[in-house]
């Protein structure tokens, strides 16, 4: 392995020969909130694999419900005319539990990037059906991340996951990240941001015409782009505008779905409902993949009702609902309900938000730290009044430094970004804060 290291993969979001020249750490197991590597290095993994082992590494109940079903049925499609039990269960669940956000109904992904693609395809459905077929625009957040496919893609608010690939979906607009460290009114204030970032909302609506704009997609707390916390009426704002104009609202929950944020969705956390929510990652707790776009009634009824072709739903994914992905998304959501692991990443995340606090206090080279529930961003700089961000070289020693020290913290720009799983304790909140210390200390 150590010999054939990053010699035939490509891994994704690097540079090959980078690859080739420092080869990516090889993972050999995991147990709890650890992981060890082919060196036989132990670490505390504040990545939670990426965004999504909620659960850990060692949730017996999912185990043994993957194995189960392997044994019963490894897999049958759900595409229409056939169905299995897990899937029918999990829906059943999925809509109990996101109830609250008015979502009713599941169509079934097997990832994230699936789930936006297929909701930014029922929203241009959703207008055809309603003799509104002009509306085919989105509007999205700078900084934000939707994945991979040209539809994630191109609603992607950061430019450089787009240029290699365009020309992508036209008709696609992006309006300020309501961010309080970096956003191009220079304002901090929390609420005059939220204002100022609405109405820049606002101007595009009314500079492209509402009646040409299909949906808004936003990640309540925006992930990839380094843990912006919106301030905390922006979400539902933009829910208003949405309103006001006919626009439907996409919720892009594939982080901040169960629990992460101390909520149990984003969408929660704000107090908005949304029409449609994309889930996956947590979903199965990283033990299988799978994801899904949940729907409310606008548009389920909208499709439910129609007479003409319109109505039938003209894309799907073979693995759409896979059994054993669902048999495992069944028994993570019982566990995450049964741990209270919400409540956990509310109680953790304050802890770990002052552990954070202190480390700035400290580091003369974090500029900024953002913490909701269990996803955080350490923001690093050259230059504090400047706000520059530290180059590739400082970031990267400083991710190595805290490796040896013990903790896997994951670098996006000159962001360290931290999700463990939902299920830390009081005394891993104090090792990640003193692994990613002796990371800070180490490189000056
Ligand atoms: N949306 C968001 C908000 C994400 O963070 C991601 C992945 N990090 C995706 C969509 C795409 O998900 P996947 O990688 O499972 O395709």
């Amino acid at each position: 392995l150590l010999e054939n290291n990053a010699k035939p993969i490509w891994h994704p979001m690097a540079h090959p020969a980078e690859m080739r020249a420092q080869p990516p750490k090889i993972i050999m197991k995991g147990e709890g909130v650890h992981v060890t590597d082919i060196h036989g290095n132990t670490v505390l993994d504040a990545v939670g694999g990426l965004w999504n082992v909620n659960l850990g590494y060692s949730c017996d109940h999912i185990k043994k419900a993957i194995a189960d079903q392997l044994d019963a049925l490894p897999y049958y499609s759900g595409f229409r005319g056939t169905s299995t039990g897990p899937s029918i269960e999990l829906a059943h669940e999925l809509t109990e539990w996101f109830r609250p956000e008015g979502m009713t109904r599941v169509f079934f992904t097997s990832g994230g990037s699936d789930s936006v693609e297929s909701a930014l395809r029922l929203a241009r459905q959703y207008w055809k059906i309603k003799g509104q077929g002009d509306r085919t625009k989105f509007l999205a957040l700078k900084k934000g991340y939707h994945g991979t496919h040209f539809g994630g893609a191109s609603v992607n608010g950061n430019a450089n996951f787009r240029r290699n690939y365009e020309p992508l979906l036209p008709g696609v607009f992006h309006i300020p990240a309501p961010s309080t460290y970096r956003n191009p009114f220079n304002e901090s204030d929390p609420a005059r941001l939220a204002q100022l970032c609405a109405a820049a909302m606002e101007d595009e609506i009314a500079f492209q015409s509402a009646d040409t704009i299909a949906a808004f997609i936003m990640e309540p707390v925006l992930g990839a782009g380094g843990v912006i916390v919106p301030p905390v009426n922006f979400m539902k704002l933009a829910r208003e505008i949405c309103d006001r104009h006919g626009i439907l609202m996409i919720s892009d929950e594939v982080v901040t779905g169960f629990g992460r944020t101390g909520a149990w969705s984003g969408a929660r956390l704000w107090g908005v409902q949304p029409d449609m929510m994309t889930i996956a990652k947590a979903i199965t707790s990283g033990y299988f993949p799978l994801g899904a776009t949940l729907i409310n009634d606008r548009i389920a009824e909208a499709f439910e009702s129609d007479q003409s072709t319109f109505g039938s739903i003209g894309h799907g994914y073979t693995y759409s609902g896979h059994p054993v992905g669902c048999a495992a998304g069944i028994a993570a959501l019982a566990e995450t309900r049964r741990l209270k692991l919400d409540e956990n990443a509310a109680a953790r995340g304050k802890e770990l938000a002052r552990a954070l606090e202190q480390l700035k206090s400290k580091h003369e080279i974090v500029g900024d730290v953002r913490c909701q529930g269990l996803m955080a961003a350490i923001e690093l700089v050259s230059d504090r009044d400047g706000k520059k961000a530290a180059d590739k070289k400082t970031t990267a020693a400083i991710a190595d430094r805290t490796y040896d020290a013990g903790v896997m913290i994951r670098v996006s720009g000159n962001n360290i970004i931290l999700s463990p799983p939902l299920i830390l304790g009081p005394a891993d909140v104090a090792r990640i804060a003193a692994g990613i210390d002796a990371g800070l200390s180490a490189v000056k």
